[in-house]
């Protein structure tokens, strides 16, 4: 089992999630973060730290959603690896409140 990140991430990269990961399994691509599936300890601590619900354990994610499980496995090698938390990308206010958080 892993957590997944979908593309409710693209362009925001808040990476409050990076901050509580215990295990630093967190790639960061040009758009969004994805995490490295063998390192995940399904632990579910990133979960509520993410303020627009990027993130799902693997058996919960929504259905529309379902191609970030892949995503997550195929392009987490050619992330970046980060550990800390990081300026949010330009807009990413914005996007938050199109989606319709906060
Ligand atoms: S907190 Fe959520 S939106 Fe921000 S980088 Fe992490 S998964 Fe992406
Ligand atoms: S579930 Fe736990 S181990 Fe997996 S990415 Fe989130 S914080 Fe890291």
């Amino acid at each position: 089992m892993t957590f997944v990140v979908i593309d409710n991430c693209h362009g925001c990269r808040f990476t409050d999630c990076v901050a509580v990961c215990p295990v630093e399994c967190f790639y960061e691509l040009e758009k969004q973060l994805v995490i490295d599936p063998d390192e995940c300890i399904d632990c579910g601590m990133c979960v509520p730290e993410c303020p627009v619900e990027a993130i799902y354990d693997e058996y919960e994610v929504p259905e529309e959603h379902l191609s970030a499980i892949q995503f997550n496995a195929e392009q987490w090698e050619n992330g970046r690896h980060i550990t800390e938390t990081q300026y949010p990308l330009p807009g990413a206010e914005e996007r938050r409140k199109a989606l319709g958080f906060g």
